[in-house]
């Protein structure tokens, strides 16, 4: 990649503006391996490159699932050791999420067993500063020192959550314990020119075998993380060759984070007036990346149709779950259900007659027949979604970044209020002339 001038250097990486885009720079990974904040320092040739590979592959993972990240490209084949990024400035405090109780966590708590859940997962944060090592921060103390403000230190705890729960559940699909997670933030110098603005929060730096703990089959002693460099106090040749591996084998690990498991709904509607309900319910799921299908076939009128379509969308390539849309008495759902062995979700339109009491029919189901019933289109397409998220980490990462959203929806609108009920009440108004 072109590099510029350099612009920082850390403990295992380098910086360099980008003469190409002035949003952005290179970072270089370095073939360093430091603990003990520096005081223990290596060099295992090929480091950088794995470090870069894994940190690609992490960020692109992120970037499909939505999270804000500065990662744009590189890292892969050819980048070697270099990525590309948003610029930012960084903000000086580590991240650090915990769902099991390792490393200073169970030091600062001798009561607790190392391997312990944490549950709800557990936010820290730590000021950046080696000389120190790394002190523990309270929110007030990082808020009180203008290091970040309320909004962005909320944000910064709410996306690192979200990324320890994405790659837990990546590591999961391989049966690997992932114990607990640093990452850090930044705020970008530049607009990028795409409606960007300066000043927003991205997930930045890098995330490879350095910052996390991870425990195959939930057992310490197996541990495939920079741990394994940490124990060792005086490293062989041997021993840095043993810990290359351990990188070598994560950075392969990771590489099969993204791998397409091919989720597909087939939306079967029993007649072309259901077309509306179907349509919100197709939006909702290509929001989400999910395809679609839609098809009208009744189980009343053409029931050897239906179950002809029924038996074509179970034969299309990949995890397939049925949306079925019939109102007035629903036979549809149940009898695809009974038709098929994927899962079915009746999300039957509303109908005012007979006082609504049409939504029986979806419920009231004879022995061995399993549809579920969703009401709202856009929410039996999320729960689409999070059966087909089981083992597909992109479209759990789609989900998970939805519900943040909805959570962020629900605090601003409560945040708007107040701060309307705060404002001094108008002037001109009726109020003020009472
Ligand atoms: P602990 O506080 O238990 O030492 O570390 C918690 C988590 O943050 C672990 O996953 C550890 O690898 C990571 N971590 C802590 N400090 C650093 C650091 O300076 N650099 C990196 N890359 N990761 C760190």
């Amino acid at each position: 990649m072109n590099k510029g001038v350099e612009v920082a250097r850390g403990k295992t990486k380098v910086l360099y503006a980008s003469p190409d885009r002035v949003d952005a720079c290179v970072v270089v990974s370095q073939d360093n391996i430091t603990a003990g904040d520096g005081a223990k320092r290596n060099t295992i040739g090929g480091k950088g490159r794995l470090a870069a590979l894994t940190t690609a592959r992490v960020f692109r993972l992120l970037n499909a699932c939505g999270v804000p990240s500065h990662y744009l490209s590189g890292g892969e084949d050819e980048d070697g050791n270099e990525m590309l990024v948003r610029r930012c400035s960084m903000i000086p405090i580590e991240v650090v999420v915990r769902g099991i109780a390792a490393g200073s966590y169970v030091k600062r708590n001798p009561g607790v067993k190392a391997g312990t859940v944490i549950a709800p997962h557990l936010v820290e944060y730590f000021f950046k500063d080696d000389a120190n090592h790394d002190p523990q921060y309270t929110a007030e103390r990082i808020i009180d020192e203008g290091i970040a403000s309320p909004a962005e230190l909320a944000q910064m705890t709410e996306v690192a959550g979200l990324v320890f729960n994405i790659l837990a559940h990546a590591w999961k699909q391989q049966d690997v314990l992932l114990v607990d997670l640093k990452v850090e933030f930044g705020r970008t110098i530049e607009a990028d020119g795409e409606g960007s603005p300066a000043g927003e929060i991205l997930l930045a730096d890098v995330i490879d075998n350095d910052s996390w703990r991870i425990w195959p089959a939930g057992d310490q002693a197996k541990m495939l993380d920079k741990q394994v460099y940490r124990n060792i106090a005086v490293p062989s040749e041997a021993d840095l060759s043993a810990v290359k591996d351990k990188y070598e084998e994560v950075a392969e690990r990771v590489g099969r984070f993204m791998r397409p498991t091919g989720g597909f709904v087939g939306i079967i509607m029993g007649s072309a007036s259901d077309a509306s309900h179907a349509e919100r319910i197709a939006k909702a799921l290509s929001a989400l990346g999910l395809p679609s299908r839609r098809h009208v076939a009744s189980a009343h009128k053409t029931p050897l149709y239906t179950l002809q379509k029924v038996s074509q969308i179970d034969a299309v390539l990949g995890r397939v779950v049925y949306i079925t849309i019939a109102g007035r008495s629903n036979a549809l759902s149940a009898f695809v259900d009974a038709a098929s062995a994927n899962p079915v979700i009746a999300c039957p339109p509303p109908g005012s007659n007979f006082a609504g009491m049409d939504v029986l029919s979806s419920l009231s189901l004879p022995s061995g027949i399993a549809s579920v019933v969703v009401l709202e289109p856009e929410n039996a397409a999320l729960a689409a979604a999070k059966m087909l998220a089981v083992d597909d980490t992109v479209l759990y990462g789609r989900v998970l970044v939805l519900q943040h959203r909805n959570r962020a929806t629900v605090v601003e609108a409560d945040e708007r209020l107040n701060q309307q009920a705060a404002a001094p009440p108008p002037t001109n108004g009726k109020a003020a002339s009472n």
